[in-house]
């Protein structure tokens, strides 16, 4: 059985007090709760420390939303998995749309990212999903097989199992349109068959597989039930305590 997964991608906002009020209560609506599911946020960099200080002792994890790929240097305005460490990240989102869009990110500087950020004992959200122009022309699962298999390459099959996959079609990003349960069930199918072929079944029958874009509370339980999604990365919806813990309670 895997355990599901809901991840809380806070994108760019939250300054610090916003940061501290919001995770004051998550926690808070937690503690008496008993959670089927692993709970992840990833606030934006300037809060990861005071967030890691905010949740220790709680069952909420920490993760950051990008890092690069080198561990030192003159690389102005970047950020390094050790840093990440250093501030008690256990997750990394790689790969999101909007780094891939609007930062040019392309599949092998992502991948550069993920053996990073696994070397460093990082766990990767690795971001894969198609656009609204490629689901049209029928091509979804080229795409995320290319994103795929270039963003783990040369990642071994000890390192896959601290991977998390994902499938964030573009269009359902932000956007208020879901992927239907069973549009996201079929990809989701078609990734772990995948990971299966780049793996072995075992593996890929052990590998979470996140679904993302535009995920509510009145949605989620649909979405989570399905065979192959193994919970949910979340944007807009997580940014209220209210709405997130609606999610984490529908897994
Ligand atoms: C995301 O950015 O990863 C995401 C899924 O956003 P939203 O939930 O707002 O669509």
């Amino acid at each position: 059985m895997r355990r599901k997964v809901i991840a809380g991608n806070w994108k760019m906002n939250n300054d610090l007090q916003q940061s501290v009020t919001l995770i004051e209560e998550l926690k808070n609506s937690l503690a008496e709760k008993a959670l089927n599911c692993d709970v992840i946020i990833c606030p934006p960099f300037t809060s990861l420390y005071e967030a890691k200080k905010l949740i220790e002792g709680s069952l909420i994890k920490l993760g950051a939303q990008n890092m690069f790929y080198e561990d030192e240097g003159a690389f102005t305005g970047e950020v390094s998995a050790p840093m990440l460490k250093s501030v008690g990240c256990e997750y990394v989102i790689l790969g999101h749309s909007e780094r891939r869009t609007i930062f040019g990110e392309k599949d092998e500087m992502i991948n550069k990212k993920v053996k990073k950020a696994l070397a460093h004992n990082l766990k990767p959200i690795l971001c894969v999903g198609e656009t609204l122009e490629e689901r049209e022309k029928d091509v979804t699962e080229k795409v995320v097989k290319r994103q795929i298999e270039k963003g783990l390459n040369d990642v071994t099959p000890d390192e896959i199992l601290n991977v998390i996959i994902a499938y964030e079609p573009v269009w359902a990003i932000g956007t208020g349109k879901t992927a239907t349960p069973q549009q996201a069930q079929e990809v989701h199918a078609f990734i772990r068959k995948l990971l299966a072929s780049m793996y072995s079944k075992d593996f890929a029958a052990m590998i979470p597989i996140q679904y993302g874009g535009s995920v509510k509370p009145d949605n989620a339980k649909e979405l989570l039930s399905q065979k192959d999604i193994d919970g949910a990365l979340v944007g807009g919806a997580c940014l209220k305590a209210d709405s997130f813990i609606g999610i984490i309670e529908a897994a």
